[in-house]
């Protein structure tokens, strides 16, 4: 029996981790879960699984149940003093750092689908998971599939480049010229995920993949140059490698996040699929384009922030985060999101900032985006 700690169970990947729960109740357990708010919800879709800890993270509950622990300081508490084997953090946005931090400090694997995570504190993520000797076993369904390929390979040596897929979102086909017409309703409409609106906002972007080109740089270890990137409209494959020798090696599945969530979990083994099977027969091309940098800029100074690394993904992650939060509560315009961004990036950067340093740069960034469109 595996026991999880679920973070952000409320979400989109939450639910449907709760589904894999559910359909293997014989190997999975979960010992703690966590949402920021909507406790009704999460009483609603944890009904019938037992689960010895709810912790509500948000200020602005009205909780009186004694037994439901309150507020981030009780879920950190928790993480480090509770027996439980995995956690799954899948906490969106910078706020799930302390929680990556704290699983691994006490010594547990991450099953991690916070990618803002390791985009921010890479270097220091990657550092406390070896240190501690634990694993961090990816969640998004790029990484996951570069994780599947990468089994049995035996030299690193022998890889020549990471390809990570991108499905290019609602706007692949959108000419430059009417990105200016965008509305949130459009962009909220992705061609073949439901996800949380802060991914899919992200995603129309592109700077989802920009987030995803830097976790998969800390991940596997991958050098930037060796890592591609290409729209791939259907999502069937999820991304792939190449070795040396030419060949190249690549994850298909119908999309849907149920698979690297129960990979993630029953990582070594395989288990029984939650998902549907994926039927080929109903997926007539794969088709494959070269992303367009001057319509998703946002790419492009994904790759520049990684490479100049310090402080500068953190800035990147928290203007995009504030910048989406915006463009969400539609007080910007879609063009406005890279606008924000880029005029951030324009700050000095600090080499090897720690922990501190890198919340502190998120949160006084953020503020600043929010005070000036208050
Ligand atoms: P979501 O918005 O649907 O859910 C977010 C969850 O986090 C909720 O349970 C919410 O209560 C909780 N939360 C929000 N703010 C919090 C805070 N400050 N402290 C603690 N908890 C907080 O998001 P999602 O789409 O499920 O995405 C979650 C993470 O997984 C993100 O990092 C996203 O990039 C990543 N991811 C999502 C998908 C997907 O298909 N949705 C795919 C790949 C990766
Ligand atoms: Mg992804």
């Amino acid at each position: 029996m595996k026991k999880i700690a679920l973070l952000g169970a409320t979400g989109s990947i939450g639910q449907s981790t709760l589904e894999v729960v559910r359909n293997h109740p014989d190997r999975f357990q979960i010992v703690i879960v966590s949402s920021h708010s909507k406790f009704e919800l999460l009483q609603e879709i944890t009904k019938g699984i037992p689960i010895e800890h709810i912790v509500m993270t948000g200020n602005e509950n009205t909780i009186t149940d004694p037994s439901v622990h309150q507020g981030e300081d009780a879920l950190l508490e928790l993480l480090r003093n509770t027996d439980y084997d995995i956690l799954l953090n899948a906490v969106v946005g910078s706020a799930g750092l302390k929680y990556t931090v704290s699983g691994l400090e006490s010594g547990h694997d991450v099953a991690l689908a916070n990618k803002e995570s390791m985009v921010i504190a890479g270097e220091i993520v990657t550092e406390i998971a070896r240190k501690n000797s634990c694993i961090i076993i990816p969640v998004d369904s790029e990484h996951s599939a570069i994780m599947q390929c990468l089994n049995g390979v035996r030299e690193r040596s022998q890889v020549r480049k990471v390809i990570l897929t991108a499905s290019g979102g609602p706007f692949h086909n959108l000419k430059k010229e009417a990105f200016k017409n965008i509305t949130l309703r459009d962009a909220l409409q992705h061609p073949n995920w439901a996800m949380g609106n802060k991914i899919t906002i992200d995603s129309a972007t592109m700077a989802n993949k920009g987030l995803e080109v830097i976790e998969a740089h800390y991940l596997f270890d991958m050098p930037y140059e060796d890592i591609d990137v290409i729209i791939h409209p259907q999502s069937i494959i999820h991304s792939m490698i190449e070795f040396i020798d030419g060949s190249i090696i690549a994850q298909l599945s119908f999309p849907d996040m149920k698979i690297p969530i129960q990979y993630a979990l029953s990582y070594p083994n395989r288990i029984r699929a939650t998902a549907e099977y994926t039927d080929l027969s109903q997926i007539h091309e794969l088709t494959f384009y070269k992303p367009n940098y001057e319509k998703f800029p946002l790419l492009k100074l994904a790759f520049e922030v990684g490479k100049a690394k310090g402080i500068m993904p953190t800035i990147f992650n928290a203007a995009n985060e504030a910048a989406v939060t915006l463009f969400l509560k539609e007080k910007i315009s879609f063009i406005e999101i890279p606008e924000i961004i880029e005029n951030e990036l324009s700050r000095n950067n600090i080499p090897n900032p720690d922990l501190e340093t890198i919340i502190s740069i998120d949160t006084e960034i953020k503020k600043k985006i929010f005070n000036a469109y208050k």
